[in-house]
């Protein structure tokens, strides 16, 4: 998988880790002609497959890769879980697809409640990467605005069926949108050997191996990264080949560390040295502090009369920013629960029962964290990460009043229902959705990186994913981290050509 026939070149840029967020910066920085080493922990094999007809997913199997239990300690919620794939791909191998936009608001609405909560950016910085990151992924949406949720670019175009248009009235009376959730779903026919119509490891790399200024490195798993005192950077990592056993040296002009919030997060603790004790970066001491995630949970509706099954979901947006506490709210994705139902859509057929998904936000605050846990080592000896998270009452109760939102405005449009048993998914980790441990802010007092990703201590290190995010808007997290990671490498490019 090494493109070996690369010139070493002294601007080059290390990026760790092949999922969206590392697949992103190294398509961004290459376009610049800046020559990339991507390290990935894991191999280059997607395996699945994936058929589609007419947009409906017909037939789709994929390996699960997912990991959870052997790298991390919880000390809040005891069913804390961090799952991980350390695969080409990362997560996007198994994920959903769904990438909505965050709203103007969700970068500022937090500063009702404290400066700290202020994202160092506007929407309007990050429209032009969100569009960047949206031509890469193949987006199925309706091409319009609703409220709380701006329109995206798209590929291909899909609309409420018409029975849903007068919950969408009642909805708009509420403040909010219902619409089709954007979706990196491909075009509607479609055969792949994959279990997700976007990989970042498919889409994005693999394209990128024909670039002569690119080396990928699988089975690279990054342990350190070397901090100079002398030169006041970092200038090399240190890596785990999987193949050999051996550890290797890699020097660069930058880095940029994209291994998912809690990767990124421990390779940062792992990095301590003399002049960073507390890990690489952590002069004010918070790196790994302001951990949150989505409280996720997902429930069957009856419905007493049937309604056209929405393939793909359907999205409802969240309540007015000036209606609900700072930083609290949820959204919520509607699909079908039974094969049968999705293919009545092909003869317009109805159905009697919704699955309800829905993401709920907490309020970062500093006592929940990542940090390295004492005593116990992973597989190169160094420190697990202690998870200290749980959702409090406030974060339960907004799930809680969810339920009764979506039923009222149901009932409102014509359509009475029923909520069947919630299964029981309210603990941390379950939405794979983890944020906010390397966070962005301008004042190094209340974030590790500044308003262009990078460490404010050490600004050849760019940290571009989830763990950056200063606030968890209810929106699925892949989007925003892709286009943080886009302008991040914008600004890499512009130190570069004056290092
Ligand atoms: C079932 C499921 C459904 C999901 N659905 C959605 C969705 O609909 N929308 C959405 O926005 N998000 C969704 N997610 C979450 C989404 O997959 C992640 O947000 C996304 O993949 C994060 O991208 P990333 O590049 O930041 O991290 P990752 O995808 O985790 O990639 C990190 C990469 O870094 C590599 N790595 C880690 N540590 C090291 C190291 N030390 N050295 C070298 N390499 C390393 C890993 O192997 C991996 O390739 C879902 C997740 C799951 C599991």
């Amino acid at each position: 998988m090494v493109n070996r026939d690369n010139p070493s070149n002294a601007q080059r840029v290390i990026v760790i880790g092949s999922g969206p967020s590392g697949a992103m910066a190294a398509h961004e920085l290459l376009r610049k002609g800046i020559a990339v080493t991507m390290l990935e922990s894991g191999q280059a094999d997607p395996q699945g497959f994936l058929v589609r007809i007419q947009g409906r997913n017909i037939l789709r199997w994929k390996p699960s890769r997912i990991k959870e239990g052997d790298r991390h300690v919880a000390t809040g919620a005891a069913q804390t879980k961090w799952y991980y794939n350390l695969s080409a791909g990362g997560l996007s191998n198994d994920w959903t697809g769904a990438v909505p936009r965050f709203s103007p608001e969700d970068f500022y609405e937090g500063e009702r409640l404290h400066e700290r909560y202020r994202w160092p950016l506007d929407y309007t910085d990050l429209i032009p990467y969100y569009v960047k990151a949206e031509q890469l992924l193949d987006i199925t949406a309706t091409p319009q605005d609703v409220p709380n949720l701006p329109v995206g670019k798209h590929k291909y175009n899909h609309f409420l069926p018409k029975d849903w248009e007068g919950v969408a009235r009642c909805a708009e009376k509420r403040g909010q949108g219902l619409t089709i959730i954007p979706l990196a779903d491909g075009p509607p026919w479609m055969v792949a050997k994959r279990g997700t119509a976007f990989n970042s490891y498919t889409n994005i790399i693999r394209p990128l191996l024909k670039n002569s200024n690119f080396q990928f490195i699988t089975n690279a798993h990054a342990l350190q990264l070397e901090w100079s005192g002398q030169k006041k950077k970092v200038d090399a990592v240190i890596y785990h080949d999987r193949n050999t056993g051996s550890r290797n040296r890699l020097e660069g002009a930058a880095f940029v560390i994209a291994c998912g919030t809690l990767g990124s997060t421990k390779l940062l603790f792992d990095s301590f040295c003399t002049d960073f004790p507390q890990g690489l970066g952590n002069s004010a001491g918070i790196l790994g502090r302001y951990l949150h995630d989505h409280p996720k949970e997902w429930w069957a509706m009856d419905l007493e009369k049937p309604i056209s099954p929405l393939v793909p979901s359907g999205y409802l947006t969240r309540k007015p920013y000036d209606e609900s506490t700072p930083l609290l709210a949820s959204s919520w994705t509607i699909g079908s629960v039974f094969l049968k139902d999705k293919l009545l859509t092909f003869v317009g057929g109805k159905a009697k029962v919704l699955g309800v998904q829905v993401f709920g936000t907490m309020i970062p605050v500093e006592k929940y964290y990542a940090k390295p846990e004492a005593n116990k080592k992973d597989e190169f000896g160094l420190p697990l990460l202690e998870l200290k998270i749980r959702f409090d009452d406030e974060v339960i109760k907004n799930m809680e009043s969810a339920r009764g939102h979506w039923q009222s405005l149901l009932d409102e449009a014509g359509y009475k229902g029923t909520i069947q048993d919630v299964a029981p998914q309210l603990f941390p980790g379950h939405s794979v959705h983890y944020g906010g441990t390397v966070r962005m802010h301008k004042n190094p007092k209340y974030g590790v990186l500044d308003a262009w990703n990078r460490l404010h201590d050490v600004p050849n290190v760019v940290v571009c994913d989830a763990s950056s995010f200063t606030t968890g808007a209810e929106k699925n997290p892949t989007l925003t981290a892709m286009a943080l990671s886009a302008r991040a490498m914008d600004k890499l490019g512009e130190d570069l050509k004056t290092s």
